[in-house]
Order: C-alpha cells, then sequence, then structure tokens
C-alpha cells in the first residue's frame, strides 16, 4: 500500500498515504471550525461537477455562515448533505434579488456573517450576486472571497490556447442577429475570447464563429470534471464538422477561441485579386468561403469587399451577386 513514509519522506510514518492525508485535513478543517467566522459576505465558490473540488476553507465557511444564500436552495442542499453541512439557507437569485438586499444589508448590520453560492462554479461568474456584491460594498460591510472552481477558468487551462491576455464574454445573445452582431464586434480583440454555451446551440455558435472570427482555432470543453469530460480543439471549421457528426450534443459547455492571427494581413489588392481569379470558377458565396479561409478573415469583411469589387466590375447590376453566404451579415 502507498504511504506517506515512501512518497514523500522516509521521516515520516508508515501509516497508509489516505490516513494521513484525511487526519491533516482534518486537524486543519477543526482549527478553521475553532474560529469564530468574521462578519461579511463570503463569495463561495463550489464544484462545476467533480463533488470534490471544493476547498477546505469553503466547507469550514458554509459550515459557520449564519445564512447560506443559494441561487436554488434544493439544488445546493445535496452538495452541503454530502458534506453533513446543515447550513441555513435561503434563495438569492434574479428573481428574489431586489426583494433580498435590503434584508441582507440589514443582517451585515447585526453583525452576521453570510455566505453566497450558485448552483456551481463561482457566484457572480454568469451567475446571480453582481448587485448583492455591490450593494454590501457600497455600505461598507467586507465582501470575501472563498475561491475555487469556475469552468471559464478550468476550460481555459486546458484549452491550449493562449491563457493572457483572455476575455470572458460568458453566453453570447441567443438570437442569431445578435449573436454575430457581437461577434462581429469582439472580432478584434487581441485575446482569448471564453464564452459560455448551451448544448442546443453549441453549433449554431460555431458555426456563426466561423463566420464572424474566420477559421482561428478553438477549444470546446465539454463536461469539465465530470465523467464524459471530452476536449476538442483545432480550427473553427474543423470542430465544427467534428461536432455535427454527432447525434445530439449533451452536457456543459465552454468554448475558446484563439486570437486573431497576428501574421500580416493581406492588402486589398491581394483580395482583390484572389476575387478576379476565383469568380470565373466558382459562385461568389464559395469565393468568399475560399478566400475568407485562405487569408483567415472573417466572411463578412471578404464579403463586403467582393461586393465593393464586383459593384465596380459591373455598375449597372444593382443585384447582390448571387449565392449569398447563409450567414450573411445583417443588412448586407
Ligand atoms: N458560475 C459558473 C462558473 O463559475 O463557471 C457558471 C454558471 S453558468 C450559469 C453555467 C455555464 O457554465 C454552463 O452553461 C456551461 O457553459 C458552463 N459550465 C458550467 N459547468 C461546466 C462544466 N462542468 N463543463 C463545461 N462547462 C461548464
Amino acid at each position: 500500500m502507498k504511504t506517506l513514509a515512501n512518497h514523500e519522506s522516509s521521516t515520516l510514518s508508515d501509516e497508509p498515504l489516505g490516513s494521513t492525508i484525511a487526519r491533516r485535513i482534518t486537524s486543519r478543517i477543526e482549527e478553521e471550525l475553532a474560529r469564530p467566522l468574521e462578519p461579511g459576505l463570503y463569495v463561495v465558490s463550489t464544484p462545476i461537477g467533480n463533488i470534490s473540488d471544493i476547498t477546505l476553507r469553503a466547507l469550514t465557511v458554509l459550515a459557520r455562515a449564519d445564512i447560506v444564500y443559494c441561487e436554488d436552495t434544493r439544488h445546493s442542499k445535496r452538495l452541503l448533505t454530502a458534506y453533513g453541512l446543515a447550513p441555513k439557507q435561503l434563495r438569492y437569485d434574479d428573481h428574489t434579488g431586489d426583494k433580498m438586499r435590503p434584508q441582507i444589508l440589514q443582517k451585515l448590520a447585526d453583525g452576521a456573517s453570510l455566505a453566497l453560492i450558485s448552483d456551481a462554479g463561482t457566484p457572480l461568474i454568469s451567475d446571480p450576486g453582481f448587485k448583492l456584491v455591490r450593494a454590501v460594498l457600497e455600505a461598507g460591510y467586507p465582501v470575501r472571497s472563498v475561491p475555487g472552481p469556475s469552468a471559464a477558468i478550468a476550460g481555459l487551462s486546458v484549452s491550449g490556447l493562449p491563457t493572457a491576455p483572455f476575455f470572458f464574454e460568458g453566453f453570447l445573445p441567443p438570437k442569431p442577429m445578435a449573436r454575430r452582431k457581437r461577434l462581429a464586434q469582439l472580432a478584434n480583440m487581441p485575446a482569448s475570447l471564453i464564452f459560455y454555451e448551451a448544448p442546443t446551440r453549441v453549433l449554431a455558435c460555431l458555426t456563426d464563429m466561423l463566420a464572424e472570427l474566420g477559421d482561428r482555432q478553438v477549444a470546446v470543453l465539454r463536461e469539465l470534471t465530470k465523467k464524459f469530460e471530452e476536449t476538442m480543439g483545432g480550427t473553427l471549421s474543423a470542430v465544427l464538422q467534428q461536432l455535427s457528426q454527432q447525434q445530439k450534443l449533451r452536457g456543459e459547455f465552454v468554448i475558446v477561441t484563439a486570437p486573431p492571427s497576428t501574421a500580416k494581413k493581406p492588402s486589398r489588392q491581394e483580395i482583390e485579386a484572389a476575387f478576379e481569379d476565383l469568380l470565373d470558377k466558382v459562385s461568389f458565396r464559395d469565393a468568399v468561403r475560399r478566400i475568407a479561409a485562405q487569408f483567415d478573415l472573417p466572411r463578412k469583411q471578404v464579403y463586403e469587399l467582393g461586393l465593393a469589387l464586383t459593384t465596380s466590375r459591373c455598375p449597372s447590376q444593382d443585384q447582390t451577386p448571387g449565392g449569398e453566404p447563409d450567414n450573411e451579415p445583417d443588412g448586407a
């Protein structure tokens, strides 16, 4: 059996490694529990899947808090019960927030120690709590972080894409037009971009990313820390193709896209030359697709250049060239 002795140092005892770890964890927890919890609001991270991903400090704060505010009390009760905790729980979410905040401020005025948790990960990160933290800070009470998992950081750290700078977007708008508009605004940001997405929208979202961000590198992280954890990486077009072959997408997803390519951008003349070459052979739509992929440019930009070029070639034609891309920019 593995012992701490053979694992770490021969001067330590030969007790099984599990017992040693358990004993040390227990004494650390007992030390923490023996200290009163300072008054204030504690923003506590909880697991994003694997129930073991909770810190000792999170457990001891949740054990000692006068009230644990939960996004969903029933959901969080399962986690609390798994660790033998039975604190007083109250709901705090976007529906109850306006009503709850004055009560919470009053409890803080009375010297209470309060914890805020969400269904998974770090509260406020695409989860409720922002207005509460701001109100507590404005009222002059302490807000303390009890950090831990967040799907955004977990996903970024295993994405294989640059980790600095990064930009956390969270959920894109669900409606296609608004989503494409937002992606177009993000297209030139020199950072890795982190998105959250529901399984029902992952494909549509990746399709819009391909159109608006160009065929850049992407990592799709599914079910992080869970049994069916999966990481997919490659160009947007390749990952999109791989995912489209799956029957029904299930699970939770983080999408990370690489920063735009820093390779020298092609000149307008180079793009026009590519159009001149292709337009005799393929449709306008295919030319746009191929040129966007060739130069790693957003399709919208290539489409607009192509449109200007074809209009100047045939000024009498006021028609849009045939075969517009499926995901044509709004109003084009
Ligand atoms: N507060 C959470 C955090 O810190 O990550 C995020 C809450 S947000 C409502 C839920 C979204 O986070 C999911 O739709 C998914 O995009 C992402 N997510 C949460 N857990 C995940 C996991 N285990 N694997 C992949 N994505 C996850």
